[in-house]
Formats: C-alpha cells, structure tokens, sequence
C-alpha cells in the first residue's frame, strides 16, 4: 500500500515550512486538504504541483473510505490543514486510526503548531502542560473549566478573538482573579503580540481594545509558582533527582 504523510504548514509566516515537508508535498501522489482554495495558494507559492483534493472535517468519515481505498491502490497520501498540524485542532485523527486498522504506514512531519510557541513565550512552566484546544461553545462548557480548576499543570487553550473575553471572565470567575494567564495572538504574523497578566488584568484590558486575530491562551496550573522564579529550577532537576 501506499502510505500517508501528515504534512505540517505554517501558521502564518510562510518561512516556517520545512524542506522535507516541501519534498513530501511534491512527491506524493494527492495532496488532502480541509480547504483546497488556501492550500492551493500556498502549493503555488512552494511551486508545488501536485494535485489537490478536499478533506473536510465535517465529511471526514465520509471521506475515509475513499481515502482508504486510494492509500490501499498504492498511491502516497499527504494531509495537510488551513495551518499547523493536522490532528491538532483539526482532522486526521481518525483518519490516522484507520490507517492502523488497515496495515497502512503513516507519518506526522514535525512543524509548525500554534500552541508550541505560545506555550514556550509566555514564561508559563512549560515542562508539564495539558492541550486543551477550544472549549465548548455552549454545552459542557461550564463543567469543563469547573474541572480545570484544580489541574495544576500549565493549560493551553486555543480562542477566537470573538469569545476571548467570555473566556477570560469564565476562567477568572472560577480559577480567581490572580491566576496568571498569556494571550498570544497572530504568532509568526506581522502583528504578533504577546500580553501576560492575571486572567482579571487580561480580562480589562481586552475588554477595552477588542482583540483581533488568532490566538492562543495560555493560563498557569492551579497553586503554580509562575509569578516567582522558585519553579525555574524544579523545572531542570530531573537529572539531579536521578543521583
Ligand atoms: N492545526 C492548528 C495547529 O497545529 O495549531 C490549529 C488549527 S485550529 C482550527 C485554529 C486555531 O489555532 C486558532 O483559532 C488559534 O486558536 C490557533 N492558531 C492558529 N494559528 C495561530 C497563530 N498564528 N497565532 C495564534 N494562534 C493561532
């Protein structure tokens, strides 16, 4: 069989592709899309020739038959999303479980992801975290922040700009006013801007200047020593604790 290739892409500044992903991109023989007309631009700009087809989140069980059967006639599949990873945030996942099922190779390029540069600029600990992605619009929202109150590991959100001040006053409400928090918004852009505070001090200010773009929230784990170096070290010992 053939085998599928989950292809990272930048999510914003189109340096941020790597020179195997370039290579994958043109060797395969398809190139999956969640949307063709925003990889097409970026296929053309690598002058990328390869053809391309849709790979919608919303069919994507639908699509995974088809899938299945191209990968089965030998053909080399690479996968790719609007930005970032696939399966992160965005299908793949289970296309990459139904690869299992039927015996096909699969590779994930690393590359770009928002949430990786957000975690490691907010000077949040980043040695131990949970993705959380976004949380639910409507139903299950309350119960899941009132479950992460107590995670004393850093908690990595993603936002849109249009909730981002809901969340803040959600999260602040439940977690308390002085739990540190970072907003990265536009990474990689020409407008990337990264502001820490409290949840409260974030809530304020992007009450006051409405908040544009994409962004990634990131807020310190219950009882965290983020706003003290004390947890620098700690974060290091691990070869200390093995003598
Ligand atoms: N697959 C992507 C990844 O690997 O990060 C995530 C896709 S998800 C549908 C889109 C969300 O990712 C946005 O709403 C935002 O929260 C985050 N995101 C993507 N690009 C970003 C950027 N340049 N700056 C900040 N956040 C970004």
């Amino acid at each position: 069989s053939g085998k599928l290739y989950l292809v990272p892409t930048p999510i914003g500044n189109l340096e941020d592709i790597t020179l195997r992903a370039i290579r994958i991109l043109k060797e395969v023989d398809l190139v999956l899309a969640e949307d063709t007309r925003t990889s097409g631009n970026l296929l053309k700009h690598l002058a990328v020739q390869t053809k391309l087809q849709a790979f919608h989140a919303h069919n994507e069980h639908r699509a995974l038959q088809s899938t299945i059967q191209l990968l089965q006639q030998g053909k080399n599949l690479a996968l790719v999303s609007d930005a970032g990873t696939p399966g992160i945030s965005d299908p793949g996942f289970l296309l990459v479980r139904e690869c299992y099922v039927h015996n096909i190779p699969v590779e994930c390029l690393p590359g770009p992801t928002a949430f990786v540069p957000a975690i490691v600029k907010s000077g949040l600990p980043s040695d131990k975290f949970v993705f959380e992605g976004f949380l639910p619009h409507k139903k299950g929202r309350k119960t899941r922040i009132e479950k992460l109150m107590p995670e004393d590991r850093t908690i990595i959100f993603y936002e849109s700009p249009y909730r981002l001040v809901k969340t803040l006053e959600q999260l602040r409400d439940a977690f308390g006013a002085d739990r540190q928090a970072s907003v990265s918004r536009e990474l990689t852009k020409m407008f990337e801007e990264t502001r820490n505070g409290s949840l409260e001090e974030l809530a304020a200010h992007y009450t006051k200047h409405t908040p544009k773009g994409e962004i990634v929230l990131i807020v310190a784990g219950y009882n965290s020593k983020s706003d003290t170096l004390g947890n620098v070290d700690e974060a290091y010992s691990e070869a200390d604790d093995e003598e």
